[in-house]
């Protein structure tokens, strides 16, 4: 510690007051320090009244200079005594309840962009638990490791057909070997009171039946995209849950998406007037033709229900209203093995209410690119990597006089499958309905009917009129 500082501490705790860091580091960290010091000692020395609360800063909370413990040694590694450092906690607000953030005290200017609050997670007995349902890419590249970040979700069981992974999984994540399930034990996951959603992370084939015996089995779930292969098998999910008493949410995990929100949030404030054009697409490659993705039977389609479902449910999700109509145009390249049962591209125009019309390509065999525009009035909105599990870029572009104003846009990363269980973990909680419910997911199975149905016929098909906005989404989620 440097004379500076124990001089100034013992003024501070001479003159009985508290100190905030901002003004410690200020003077501590300064020459101009000894000289207020010095000044400070000699009016302590002279005056023996307490310090005027004028005079005085008294933050919320915060370490009494009285506190501050003065220089300790301690030993190097080789044997030197060597002088402490000054440990001073700053001034923070610190609520007791959980659920608010601790306050830290001030430092940015409002220059920079400000640090979003700090985080508010629950005690592990306190978050809700959830069983996954295989083992796959998804689950083990995102799923068990943004749990790492969620603040309300935790993993307590696991369900896999393969003994090894179960063995390695659970250790790595702290899973008990009793909560571990073969498939053909699922539906005893109803005597595991430590489970309270089951997350289906299964083929798309799969999750109609793994959802059903889930609810049966007296537990909430939580379905990856596409919530079925047929409108039929969405009804069937969503009876079932509401047989059971249980919530059910499709993991749409866009509209928890940080960038996606706020872009939503712009069209919803007609920021560049009204909208009246999106373009939309979202591509990749793939490679195995054993592959479930590549089985109609399994995947029920090729990129519109694995990818293109994205442009879909976000233009919904965007836009708050239905489409009216589709007219859609689909290719497999003859004899590509990959593309022998499901399509490889689908093209497709959606027209929703107002004249509004979103173009949308999904490709299977192309490099990735994930991306749409809104196009408005006096400007347009950009959003890249928009499906992509991060790395979003976000771009406006308007004129203001003679100037093209092109606007790139940081907001604060998030994981979003994190922010998407917590979402589902709070309606657990506090007994609320999802923002993605299952009638969402059914929705977009019955566009997607009407897309497969137009490439076919070569012609556009009609979809009923649904009135009001965002009429199949539940309450807006507190954290996204
Ligand atoms: P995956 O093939 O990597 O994993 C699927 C798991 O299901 C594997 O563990 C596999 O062993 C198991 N399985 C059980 N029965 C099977 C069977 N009969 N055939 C094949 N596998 C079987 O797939 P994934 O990429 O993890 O996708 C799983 C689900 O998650 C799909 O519905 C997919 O659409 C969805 N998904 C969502 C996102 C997202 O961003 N939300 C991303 C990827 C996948």
């Amino acid at each position: 510690m440097s004379i500076t500082n124990e001089l100034l501490n013992t003024v501070l705790r001479q003159a009985g007051r508290e100190v905030s860091r901002k003004e410690f580091l200020t003077l501590a960290g300064r020459g101009l320090a000894v000289g207020v010091a010095t000044s400070t000692l000699a009016s302590c020395q002279t005056d023996s009244g307490p310090t005027t609360a004028a005079t005085a800063p008294t933050p919320t909370t915060g370490t009494p200079a009285s506190q501050v413990t003065s220089a300790t040694m301690y030993t190097s590694p080789d044997g030197q005594k060597i002088p402490s450092s000054e440990a001073v906690s700053p001034p923070a607000k610190v609520p007791t309840d959980l659920n608010k953030p601790i306050e830290l005290e001030e430092w940015k200017s409002d220059v920079d962009p400000q640090s979003p609050p700090t985080p508010t997670p629950l005690p592990p007995d306190k978050r809700v638990g959830y069983a996954l349902v295989g083992l796959g890419h998804l689950t083990l590249e995102e799923l068990l490791p943004a749990f790492g970040q969620s603040k309300k979700s935790k993993p307590v069981a696991l369900v896999s057909g393969s003994p090894e992974k179960l063995k390695k999984v659970a250790q790595q994540y702290g899973i008990k070997p009793e909560s571990c399930y073969s498939y053909e034990n699922y539906d005893q996951l109803k005597d595991n009171p430590e489970v309270q959603v089951i997350y289906i992370v299964l083929p798309n084939s799969m999750h109609a039946e793994y959802t059903i015996r889930g609810a049966q089995a007296g537990k909430h779930i939580l379905c990856e995209k596409p919530m079925a292969n047929s409108a039929a098998e969405c009804e069937a999910m969503i009876a079932a849950c509401k047989k059971a008493g249980k919530k059910l949410m499709v993991a749409y995990r866009i509209q928890y998406e940080p960038y996606n929100r706020e872009v939503r949030q712009m069209i919803r404030d007609n920021k560049f007037g009204k909208t009246k054009y999106i373009q939309a697409q979202n591509s990749q490659s793939s490679a195995n033709p054993d592959h479930w993705r590549h089985k109609k039977a399994l995947a029920g389609g090729g990129a519109l229900p694995d990818i293109g479902l994205y442009c879909l449910n976000t233009a919904r999700f965007l836009l708050g209203t239905e489409p009216t109509e589709v007219s859609a145009y689909m290719h497999s390249t003859p004899g590509n093995p990959l593309f022998k049962e499901v399509e490889e591209m689908m093209s497709w125009q959606m027209r929703f209410p107002d004249g509004i019309v979103v173009d949308n390509i999904t490709h299977y065999n192309t490099h990735d690119s994930r991306f749409y525009r809104v196009n408005s009035e006096r400007g347009w909105i950009h959003l890249n990597n928009a499906y992509a599990y991060k790395g979003q870029a976000l771009q406006t572009s308007h004129a203001e006089g003679p100037a093209k104003l092109e606007n790139h846009i940081t907001l604060g990363a998030k994981n979003q499958f994190a922010t998407e269980m917590d979402h589902f973990s709070e309606c657990v909680l506090e007994d609320k309905a999802p923002h993605t419910p299952g009638e969402e997911g059914l929705q977009d199975q019955r566009i997607m009917e009407a897309i497969y149905q137009s490439a076919r016929e070569g012609r556009p098909v009609k979809l009923p009129a649904v009135k009001g906005t965002d009429v199949f989404r539940g309450p807006e989620p507190k954290q996204a």
